[in-house]
């Protein structure tokens, strides 16, 4: 049984991400769970060559040393056909030709493609969702109600260009048996909603969802590589661990990295943390 943490390898570890591992990671030891990695790697274009290595470094770097085999999305493609191919026999995809133009006319996918349910080149492929309410409850953002045909329809699973989508791929991967917890940062829980219906159609386990509030830069934005945050100084793992601690809700005394860890390990709780995004400068 394990958590993850499953950064995207679009440029180094900075602030907001090691924020997000230190608290999964924490969040795993804490319910006596293994802590998994894995890169979703599937946006191509997106990656930055060495980010991958970069990152391990830096998660090394800072004590938070990982269990097992570094997954890779983009070593599990045959995974990925497999789902499409279950939604497929259930009678669940159907094929999309619709222009980008008719699809920015309507907030939810407008259904025109429903009925081509048989392959045709270059179209995306997309699943149907229900006319139902599709219900949860994350652990630190309360119950969550969510009307998937209202707020997205029936969305992609499988690009137009080739690549699957990251809600199939994430949907399958957190769908493992072994994978009953994932703790992200709450600017994916909008995401969560598609995943579980995936999860649903194929028959896998949910896990439990916990979603932590993220850090923002003076400006009010998530830090992420898009908003310019800076590579974590992986020469300063201490004074930075001791950083995230403090915005999780922590007060770690004053100790070497890896005894410091260990002290987070035995304090850590999530109703410490509050549902609302911090800023940090
Ligand atoms: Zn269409």
């Amino acid at each position: 049984m394990a958590g993850r943490f499953a950064p995207s390898p679009t440029g180094p570890l900075h602030i907001g991400s090691l924020y997000t591992a230190l608290a999964s990671f924490l969040d795993a030891h804490a319910e006596g769970l293994a802590w998994r990695l894995r890169f979703d790697d599937l946006d191509e274009p997106r990656n930055q060559p060495g980010a991958k290595s970069r990152i391990l470094r830096s998660l090394e770097a800072h004590g938070l040393h990982w269990d097992g085999a570094v997954e890779r999305q983009s070593e599990r493609l045959c995974l990925y056909q497999a789902a499409l191919e279950t939604l497929r026999r259930k009678g669940r995809v159907f094929h999309c030709t619709c222009s980008r133009k008719v699809l920015a006319e309507s907030p939810t996918y407008p259904g025109h493609c429903r009925e081509r349910v048989t392959p045709i080149p270059n179209a995306a492929i997309r699943v149907r969702v229900d006319d139902a309410a599709l219900e949860f409850t994350d652990l630190v953002q309360g119950h969550q109600r969510t009307r998937l045909d209202r707020t997205v329809g029936d969305f992609v699973v499988k690009r137009r260009d080739g690549p699957f989508a990251y809600q199939l791929a994430t949907a399958v991967d957190d769908g493992d048996p072994s994978i009953v917890r994932v703790l992200r940062g709450r600017d994916l829980l909008a995401n969560t909603p598609r995943q579980l219906h995936i999860v649903t159609l194929l028959d896998l386990p949910a896990p439990t969802y916990a979603h932590i509030p993220v850090l923002l830069n003076r400006a009010g934005q998530k830090w992420s590589k898009q908003t310019g945050a800076p590579a974590i100084n992986d020469q300063t793992p201490r004074d930075n661990i001791r950083a995230c601690l403090t915005l999780l809700g922590l007060q770690p005394p004053d100790l070497g990295l890896e005894p410091m860890i260990e002290w987070a390990k035995s304090h850590w709780h999530l109703s410490r943390i509050g549902k609302q995004d911090q800023a940090f400068n």
